[in-house]
């Protein structure tokens, strides 16, 4: 029955509202198989079986903004902070592409010490070392000059989730200091420069109904991203949020799925969120649509500061079994890590 409102969604790209809180909210089980289906399909006619990888570096966990949900906000005094310099990012990358990665993610709070005179010989940098890899970066809401300077310097994507599409919603996740408004302007800023630009939400944030999810799925119609990042809400002990529950695997899955089918050249990677609900959250997340995985690169000496949520992966972990482990288990599924860009297609050269 509603699985026709798949073949719907695949052909048109687009739902209504009632029909998208079909897909989000029912317990057919031939719908969700047929949705789960035709996302693989899609994925797979766009990517083949690849994989690919992207190396997350976490500069800082130094933030100026007091994001509810997030274990490295300001008022959070029980964090040991830190910053990586120029050299410890140098040394990451370098490591990273022994091991073969052509993609380097610097995430960090919003930290004023990184000004564009420090990013921007950084990023130089990296891309002297590493001409042939790119840069994301996802160091929040910055200056539209900001971002065009950081794009100069070589950055080539850029991270900025939306958190939800929902006005009021965003207002109970975050301060009154902070607007939906303006993360849309950034977003539409970092568009504009020619980053390949990635938003998204979290699943199941405390507040969230079934409309604000819909809501997210017509800003990602409409603003048409490269990348989207899709993970369930995880609880932290130090926040305001530490008594709600952990948003849900399935409906994360689901997400994962209808937007491979909105937008099929998508770049959607299988969260560090979702593989933390799941023990197999990473596979799952591929077998729904997902096409990308952020192995972490930071150095292991300040990995557990780097706690947005509790349960994240801070083990220090040896990279190369680490790649091994993930190989194994991804081969175990049909699908290959592949070393490559793995760029948005309409930005492959
Ligand atoms: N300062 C940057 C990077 C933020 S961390 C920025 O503003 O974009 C990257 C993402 O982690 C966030 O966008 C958010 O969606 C996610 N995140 C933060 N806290 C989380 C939590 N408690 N559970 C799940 N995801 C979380």
């Amino acid at each position: 029955m509603s699985a026709q409102l798949v073949d719907q969604l695949r052909a048109e790209r687009h739902l209504t509202d009632a029909q998208y809180e079909i897909l989000l909210t029912t317990q057919d089980a031939q719908t969700l198989s047929a949705l789960r289906r035709a996302a693989v399909e899609v994925q797979k006619k766009q990517f083949g079986n690849k994989v690919y990888l992207r190396g997350l570096i976490e500069l800082t966990n130094y933030c100026k903004n007091n994001c509810l949900y997030c274990g490295i906000r300001r008022g959070n005094a029980n964090v040991q902070r830190y910053r990586l310099t120029e050299d410890d990012v140098l040394a990451c990358c370098k490591a990273g592409t022994e091991l073969g990665f052509q993609t380097f993610v610097l995430q960090g709070g919003e930290d004023g010490f990184f000004t564009d005179a420090r990013l921007v010989p950084m990023i130089r940098r990296i891309k002297e070392i590493a001409p042939h890899c790119a840069v994301t970066l996802s160091l929040g809401e910055r200056s539209h000059e900001s971002y065009a300077l950081l794009r100069e310097a070589g950055a080539d994507r850029y991270l900025l989730r939306h958190e939800t599409a929902d006005p009021d919603h965003y207002s109970l996740l975050h301060p009154a200091e902070m607007t939906l408004a303006h993360r849309i302007k950034c977003l539409q800023s970092l568009k504009a420069l020619g980053y390949q630009t990635g938003c998204g939400m979290m699943v199941g944030s405390p507040h969230q109904t079934i409309a604000h999810l819909i809501a997210d799925l017509r800003f990602i119609e409409q603003f048409q991203p490269e990348m989207v990042g899709i993970g369930p809400f995880m609880p932290h002990h130090d926040t305001p949020f530490r008594a709600y529950p952990a948003g849900s695997a399935d409906l994360t899955l689901r997400l994962l799925s209808i937007v491979r089918l909105i937008l099929p050249q998508v770049l959607l990677p299988s969260t560090t969120a979702l593989g933390t609900l799941l023990p197999d959250g990473l596979e799952q997340g591929v077998l729904a649509g997902a096409n990308v995985i952020m192995p972490n690169l930071t150095p292991c000496a300040v990995r557990s500061s780097y706690l947005l949520y509790d349960g994240k992966d801070t083990a220090a972990k040896d990279t190369v079994d680490l790649l091994e482990e993930r190989s194994r288990r991804f081969a175990a599924i049909g699908y290959e890590i592949v070393h490559q860009r793995g760029d948005a297609p309409a930005f492959c050269v």
